[in-house]
């Protein structure tokens, strides 16, 4: 990652091509109004020397051919003239201005949306590892949260920034034609006393930008810890120690927070004492050393146009420069994420078709995870034909999770293939082909808080639900008759966070049901039917010998019972295969097999 940039050119990285274009296509509008306002206001030093100073128009060749040759009747009218055109320009500038602030905050805010939604992309096309060793409220928070610190502190000051600075440019332009001393003085006040501050507080401000950004990732992990773990939380009597942890940071992100708005905020008003002083000052100045008011007239004219203008802008400026350093560690988490993801992300839907006629073969398939400094599966060889029915059984920890997350493309092997029908599927689309014949049951299930019908076509649109294999498979999965029987509204009925509560055994069911209805080849159960009685289990068992005997069928079993039925059973310990065969034979053969019965 290369941190050296600077803000700027971070954000421009992470714009698209397209944002960068209406941000380029922006510009002239910003130049515009910067001159429009510049102009506008400059206008009033002129048009105040003509009013202390009529006799002016007879001796300027410019002003006088245009008295002239507009042919005025009196002077009253021509200052009448100028002072519409004044109000004119001042008109124009204003609208201009609206219109490039509307287009410049609609331009910055939208970002809100593209980024947040485009980091969210960036997550979730990242493979099933990547997920395993991250936190979810960490990735949560940057989506919601960090893109917000970037928008409103980095891209949305960031632009202002740039549009009064070209309002700074013009106005002293102006000023240096009109009185270079006056110029030179303002650069060296505003400008010394704006610089200093903010050369002195700019480390400090990053360090506390960093602090924030720590803080803010606890904020969001006690949140949801607390919330997702509420009923130990509630049993153990913890909510106060979850309270008081949240509250360490949270208060900590709201001090920084206001520290950062407040040094940002303050210096103006210091800045707009002294420039009233100096206003003071120059009249006190002038008219000791006998000048008259009317010539005085124009230089505070010029002196207020200049405050007037350059003051907020350069306000705007310094705090604009404050927020981009304050956000840099926000925006850094974006540059990287952005950046680096979605680059490497896999194709979103997107699947090359594969034929599952054969079987599928592990060859010799090894793994070790991240975070982990053995490996968790060696040596495995082992083929599964369409339509067999397989068991793993083993202690806890054997791997065999491990091994139905490699079988079914979620994690890839370390060494070794996965083959499906002899082709090798480990490029992206080709795996993707081969997950699209494979359905998975696991441990605990996810609910839609939508109806059981959405709940058991999973991820289907409304009108695409089809109701018949609803049924069917909420049959085979032994939940219709509850469904029927016992729920208000049926297959309408809401389930879920909102919705009617589902006891384990009935979760489990749902669960199974939203695998069936895929039409699988392959259905993979881990330990998919733990909460059901044995009578329904094997209910549901039967069902599936029934009405699905060209699926193959891979079983993570709690029970050895369950595996009875099944073609083969494959006996795994410490990360290996020890043993394999029919119920029959290992009960007669295997220890292992005996072990882990004796287990469960
Ligand atoms: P089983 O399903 O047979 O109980 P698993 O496949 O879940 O076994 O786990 C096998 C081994 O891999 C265990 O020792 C476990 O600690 C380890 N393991 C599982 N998941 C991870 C992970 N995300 N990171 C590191 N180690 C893991």
């Amino acid at each position: 990652m290369n941190t050296s940039r600077g803000p700027m050119a971070k954000v421009w990285s992470i714009l698209t091509t397209v944002e960068r274009r209406e941000l380029v296509l922006l510009s002239p509008a910003v130049i515009a109004m910067a001159l429009l306002e510049t102009a506008g206001v400059a206008s009033i030093v002129p048009f105040l020397g003509l009013l202390s100073d009529p006799a002016i128009i007879d001796n300027q060749p410019l002003l006088l051919s245009v008295y002239n040759g507009l042919g005025f009747a009196s002077r009253q009218s021509f200052f009448f003239a100028v002072g519409s055109a004044m109000l004119a320009l001042v008109t124009v500038s204003n609208v201009v201005s609206a219109l490039t602030t509307w287009s410049l905050l609609r331009f910055s805010w939208m970002k809100n949306h593209t980024l947040a939604t485009r980091l969210l992309g960036a997550y979730l096309l990242q493979p099933y590892a990547f997920f395993l060793d991250k936190n979810s409220a960490d990735l949560g928070k940057n989506i919601l949260s960090e893109v917000q610190a970037v928008v409103s502190g980095v891209i949305v000051q960031g632009v202002s920034l740039l549009a009064r600075f070209a309002v700074i440019v013009f106005v002293l332009a102006a000023l240096v034609v009109l009185d270079p001393l006056m110029a030179l003085g303002v650069v060296v006040v505003f400008g010394g006393v704006y610089g200093g501050l903010f050369i002195s507080i700019r480390r400090r401000v990053a360090a506390a930008g960093k602090q924030r950004l720590a803080l803010n990732q606890a904020r969001f992990k006690v949140a949801q810890e607390a919330l997702s773990g509420v009923k130990e939380l509630k049993l153990y009597g913890l909510e106060k120690v979850a309270l008081d942890q949240f509250a360490v940071s949270s208060r900590g992100f709201a001090e920084k927070q206001a520290a950062n708005a407040v040094v940002s905020a303050i210096p103006r008003y210091g800045l707009e004492t002294i420039a009233f002083g100096g206003v003071l000052l120059i009249v006190l100045y002038l008219l000791r050393r006998g000048e008259r008011l009317e010539s005085v007239l124009p230089v505070l004219g010029l002196y207020a146009f200049a405050a007037y203008r350059l003051l907020p802008a350069l306000q705007t400026v310094f705090a604009g420069m404050t927020s981009l350093r304050f956000n840099l560690s926000s925006l850094d988490v974006l540059y990287r994420d952005l950046s680096g993801y979605e680059a490497s992300s896999q194709h979103l839907g997107a699947s090359s078709e594969i034929a599952f006629a054969r079987g599928v073969h592990l060859d010799n398939v090894g793994f070790q995870y991240g975070a982990s400094d053995k490996p968790t599966l060696a040596n495995i060889d082992l083929r599964i034909a369409a339509g067999e029915w397989v068991a793993f059984v083993g202690p806890t920890g054997a791997g065999k999770s491990t091994l139905v997350d490699i079988l079914i493309g979620l994690l890839a092997p370390s060494s070794g293939r996965v083959n499906v029908d002899d082709v090798d599927v480990s490029e992206p689309l080709l795996r993707a082909g081969w997950q699209r014949h494979v359905a998975y049951v696991p441990q605990s299930i996810f609910l839609l808080d939508d109806t059981i019908a959405k709940n058991i076509a999973f991820g289907i649109p409304d009108e695409a639900v089809d109701m018949q294999r609803v049924r069917e498979a909420a049959a085979i999965a032994q939940i219709d008759a509850f469904i029927a029987a016992e729920l208000p509204q049926a297959y309408e009925t809401r389930i879920g966070e909102r919705g009617v509560r589902l006891s384990g055994g009935q979760r489990q069911r749902i669960g199974i049901a939203r695998a069936l209805y895929r039409g699988p080849a392959l259905l993979v159960l881990d330990e998919a039917t733990s909460a059901l009685d044995n009578a329904t289990e094997a209910a549901f068992f039967t069902a599936l010998h029934a009405s699905h005997d060209q699926c193959a069928v891979v079983s993570i079993a709690h029970r050895l019972s369950t595996t009875r039925d099944f073609d083969r059973i494959v006996v795994l310990n410490a990360g290996r295969i020890v043993d394999a065969g029919t119920f029959v034979e290992l009960s007669a053969r295997s220890p292992h097999f005996r072990t882990t019965r004796d287990v469960a």
